[in-house]
């Protein structure tokens, strides 16, 4: 990592294709996320429909997707693989050619391990205000990417992170200082087309839509779908659709059944829920209806 301008904090998880670091630039002092991925695994064309997705990543900017620093391609010998005072052992150095994603740090982690240490706390599910807040911040970097005829199709709570300025901890209810951040997108897509399988199976897919379980090509109303989930996961902290087998779930989905919401749930946000989760694609709303729903058009805010 020395030919490079960052040094290796620790690893913050292992992804689906490599592995994942926090960084530091050795210049700037700035935290970055570093995501490796190992090209050797790959073949010449899925390697040049990886690098083609970088450079489309390399050219979004929005203040909800997690910001896109640089990539480059570098041999990796392994030695700062576990980070300071990693494992020295016998067996030959490893020389992988990896490609390096370089992105914006965000701090407080993902909208998944937020949602189950709030849980876990026993303080009660979030206002609707909060839910609706949050949202809409997802619905805008949603609308950027279709605007750009890109779809995620791996959005799930997981892949949505939060980066905040305050010192506040978000998951405190005056907390508001933070944005959310839709990342690990375009990667996935590339990388799931010759790995779908593999995928299902070790994944859980609780967020395919129907269209996906009936083997219909993946579109936008699929991501519209995942918002849904996403959104009946905020307001709930539950899969909006859950079961022990993949038959079971497969069975839930295509019959769209989902737990009824709380009875203090509002009648805007009950409708809005189900209509993200209508099993005919074709009802489901665009992003641009989406926004013209009064009571999500009221709350967003005018400069964006
Ligand atoms: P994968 O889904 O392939 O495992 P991800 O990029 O989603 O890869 O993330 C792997 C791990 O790294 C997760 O634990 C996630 O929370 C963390 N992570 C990924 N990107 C960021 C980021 N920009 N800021 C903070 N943590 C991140
Ligand atoms: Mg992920």
């Amino acid at each position: 990592m020395n030919a490079t301008p960052y040094s290796i904090i620790r690893p913050i998880g292992g992804g689906s294709f490599g592995q994942v670091f926090l960084c530091q630039h050795k210049k700037e002092k700035q935290l970055y996320v570093l995501k490796k991925i190992r090209l050797q695994m790959m073949d010449e064309k899925e390697q040049e429909s990886t690098e083609m997705e970088v450079r489309l990543l390399s050219n979004l900017r929005h203040p909800n997707i997690v910001g896109y620093k640089e990539s480059f391609i570098m041999l990796d010998t392994g030695d700062d693989l576990g980070g300071e005072g990693g494992m020295k052992s016998d067996l030959p150095p490893r020389e992988d050619l990896v490609l390096c994603i370089v992105m914006e740090y965000c701090e407080h982690g993902d909208l998944y391990t937020l949602l189950k240490r709030r849980e876990a706390k026993n303080k009660g599910t979030y206002s609707e205000t909060k839910v609706v807040e949050w949202f809409i911040q997802v619905v805008l970097a949603l609308h950027f990417l279709h605007e750009r005829r890109i779809l995620h199709r791996d959005l799930k709570t997981q892949n949505i992170f939060l980066a905040g300025r305050g010192s506040k901890r978000p998951d405190d209810d005056s907390a508001g200082n933070f944005a959310l951040k839709i990342g690990d997108f375009g990667i996935a897509k590339v990388l799931d087309s010759t790995r779908d399988l593999a995928m299902t199976q070790i994944g859980t897919p609780y967020y395919m839509s129907p269209e996906l379980f009936k083997n219909r090509p993946y579109d936008f109303k699929s991501d519209v779908w995942a918002l849904g989930c996403i959104l009946f996961e905020m307001l709930t902290f539950k899969h909006a659709f859950d079961a022990q087998s993949i038959n079971g779930l497969a069975f839930k989905i295509l019959k769209g059944k989902f737990e009824p919401l709380p009875a203090s749930t509002s009648e805007e946000m009950k409708q809005l829920v189900s209509a993200l989760l209508c099993t005919n694609a074709n009802h489901r709303p665009t992003l641009r209806e989406i926004f013209h729903i009064p009571f999500i058009r009221k709350r967003i805010p005018s400069v964006v």
